[in-house]
């Protein structure tokens, strides 16, 4: 009974206080603007060799290399031990700080409209679309939010690109130990993508694998360019 009233109190202490930051503990916002400044951005660049590239696009070279590979390129915020963006990540994620997802794709998305200047023509000519990765279903349930959603969102707010949700991830399935199957993870229901540049949202890229499997499925459905936009990148 005890720790049921003190839960309460909790709640409604959130509900009435006003945020604080999650870094300098400064009353306003989940992530202050002082403090989002010090997340140390990294350099757009070719996923495999590092070459600085615009929208963090494969190289020529790479791309000829590396054929499978079904994105387009990479465009991380900061890398994974920036502790800022680690902490802020945490919270939207696991302590359910809904307003980081849109101040953090915000961010990502005004870089990401800065660069889109210098694209090439053959993408910029294109219309663009942003696709949140999704959860799996039953984590979805239990968090009751997909944090790519709210990423999305913020980017689709400074950006203007519309949001489509229709790439899904199936039930969890037993893994199988000869191959795991990714590629049958995602499926994408909706009208074809043909003609279109998809920016796929995740928080988080550290192997590709999961990034792969998505992009895989974008491309399936005819998508032209797929860029993996993202908080932070491992490699
Ligand atoms: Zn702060
Ligand atoms: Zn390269």
């Amino acid at each position: 009974m005890f720790k049921k009233v003190i839960n309460l109190l909790l709640k409604i202490e959130n509900f009435i206080l006003p945020e604080t930051c999650l870094n300098c503990r400064r009353a306003g916002q989940a992530l202050c603007p002082a403090c989002r400044v010090q997340i140390k951005k990294i350099p757009e660049r070719c996923p495999t060799c590092g070459r600085r590239q615009n929208l963090g696009l494969f190289c020529q070279k790479c791309r000829q290399t590396h054929r499978t590979i079904s994105f387009d390129g990479i465009f991380a915020y900061t890398s994974e031990d920036d502790q800022i963006m680690t902490k802020a990540i945490k919270a939207l994620k696991y302590q359910g700080v809904k307003s980081l997802g849109r101040i953090l794709g915000k961010m990502l998305g005004r870089r990401l409209v800065i660069s889109w200047k210098q694209a090439p023509a053959s993408i910029k000519k294109r219309n663009t679309i942003i696709i949140p990765m999704p959860l799996h279903p039953r984590r979805q349930r239990a968090r009751g939010f997909n944090h790519s959603q709210l990423i999305a969102a913020g980017i689709a707010q400074v950006s203007g690109w519309l949001i489509n949700e229709n790439l899904k991830r199936k039930a969890w399935h037993k893994p199988n130990a000869v191959s795991l199957d990714n590629q049958k993870t995602f499926v994408y229901k909706g009208k074809l993508l043909t003609g279109n540049n998809i920016i796929l949202v995740d928080d988080a890229i550290a192997t590709g694998a999961t990034a792969q499997a998505a992009a895989q499925a974008l491309k399936t459905a005819g998508a032209d360019t797929v860029i993996v936009a993202t908080l932070t990148q491992s490699f």
